[in-house]
């Protein structure tokens, strides 16, 4: 493991190769260390949460903490359950979200029920390298089995919509859960909603997914035909934690995460007018319909993190990522699944049927490319992008954006590996192709 154990999203790895029971166990001793207790640990479904999470509890309480286990949880469910419970002053999710099921992960929540900030991962890091003293015998911690943080969670969302106009609409709907997280709370939702679901991957089988946990249209082959043969309302499907939701439209189309984010601002704003934010890698298509709605929007830096905290410090109204990661201000500060279900729900009863609100909105074409990269390099190749585009506005919000009058580019170095990503996007399929092969010429011109 490199200096840096955190990603953007907590430390992940293959299990037992790099994410292994020592490196939990001493994560466990630092985590303890660094947040006090009592702290709340949850699972998604993988064949290898117990192991991970009983080495991280060990080392919690070997640091003195008692531990709450909340068994299998959506990351956001144990997110609600450390905000709105006083003498939890945190909490860990055992979860590698979308990634394949050799891999696990662990998250760290802080006592807000926000994703753990760069400082405190920065914190907990700097205790994971030292030799960590141990509390007494006599003042380590314990462990109790919590029950029903998971239907907390879901009353918290039915209070938080409009549940009459749900429950009398009586909506059907198909729900595919990745045989992860959400198996048991947005089944319970979507009862006490009275609506009515046919399941597909809605078992705990952690070590056979089903399909990949990555939402993607590709990947959401059998809910799309589901949805059409039994002519449902809506299809909805998580990744494996459940922070994120994607649809599918009652006409069986897959509706991507961009036009949901926009039409579900479109909604928001319909009622309280504010400021949406969202990662400058998103479709301009959210800006379109957030500006033509009345709002106006913020832009921020990948990472949901980054998003959630820029919601808080101006008080944004909405906010989320293209990949189906929405938050929901009155809820929580976090990407909240089961959230969006409710709220898309009480949308379609509200507005209409999904195929018909979004029938409206422009298209918009995206093009991306991934270039090799060495780190040291990165640097110097954004300035090279930035002195070829005189002319066009420069954002440099994260990487290299350039925004021309119609369309943009976004040159992205991963913080992670030798590579740059560059998405090119416009109302013309043709403009952001030829765009996209542009810069990535160059940016191998330059290299070479
Ligand atoms: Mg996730």
């Amino acid at each position: 493991m490199p200096e840096r154990l955190f990603g953007t999203n907590g430390v992940r790895g293959v299990v037992n190769e790099d994410m292994t029971s020592d490196l939990a166990l001493q994560m466990g001793k630092a985590i303890g260390t660094v947040m006090g207790g009592a702290l709340a640990i949850a699972t998604d479904t993988r064949a290898t949460a117990d192991m991970i999470k009983t080495a991280v509890s060990s080392g919690m309480m070997s640091a003195g903490v008692n531990v709450l286990d909340l068994g299998v949880l959506p990351t956001p469910a144990i997110q609600y359950y450390v905000k709105t419970h006083d003498n939890v002053k945190g909490g860990v999710m055992i979860t590698a979200s979308h990634n394949p099921p050799e891999f696990n992960g662990i998250k760290c929540i802080s006592f807000d029920g926000t994703e753990a900030s760069r400082k405190e991962e920065e914190e907990i890091e700097a205790h994971y390298y030292k030799d960590i003293p141990c509390a007494p015998w006599d003042s380590v911690g314990d462990m109790d089995r919590i029950r029903g943080a998971g239907e907390e969670y879901v009353d918290a969302i039915v209070s938080k919509v409009d549940a009459e106009s749900i429950r009398k609409a009586g909506l059907k709907v198909c729900l595919d859960c990745a045989n992860g997280a959400a198996y048991e709370t947005t089944p319970l939702l979507l009862k006490k909603l009275n609506v009515k679901a046919v399941t597909v991957n809605c078992n705990p089988q952690g070590g056979s997914p089903g399909r990949p946990s990555e939402p993607t249209e590709e990947n959401l082959r059998d809910l799309i035909s589901l949805t059409r043969s039994t002519q449902s309302d809506l299809g909805i499907a998580h990744d494996g934690d459940a922070d994120r939701c994607v649809f599918v439209a009652n006409d069986g189309s897959f509706v991507s995460g961009d036009k949901s984010l926009a039409l579900l601002s479109k909604y928001i704003l319909s009622k309280n007018k504010g400021l949406v934010v969202t990662p400058v890698s998103s479709s301009a298509l959210v800006e379109e319909i957030v500006k033509g709605s009345g709002g106006e929007i913020e832009y921020t830096a990948v990472g949901s993190p980054i998003v959630a905290r820029k919601m808080i410090a101006t008080g944004a109204v909405f906010g989320g990522e293209e990949n189906g990661g929405l938050i929901f201000p009155e809820q929580q500060y976090c990407r909240d699944g089961g959230m969006t279900v409710a709220k898309m729900l009480e949308c379609i009863v509200k507005e209409g049927p999904l195929r018909d609100q979004i029938s409206g909105f422009p298209v918009y074409y995206t093009v991306k490319k991934k270039i090799e990269c060495p780190n040291d390099m990165k640097k110097h190749v954004l300035e090279h992008i930035a002195n070829e585009s005189t002319g066009a506005t420069i954002d440099r919000t994260d990487g290299m954006k350039v925004v021309f009058d119609e369309g943009w580019i976004l040159a992205r170095p991963s913080g992670t590996e030798p590579i740059f990503r560059i998405f090119s996007e416009s109302k013309d399929e043709e403009v952001a192709k030829k765009r996209a092969e542009k810069y990535e010429a160059l940016v191998r011109e330059y290299l070479n």
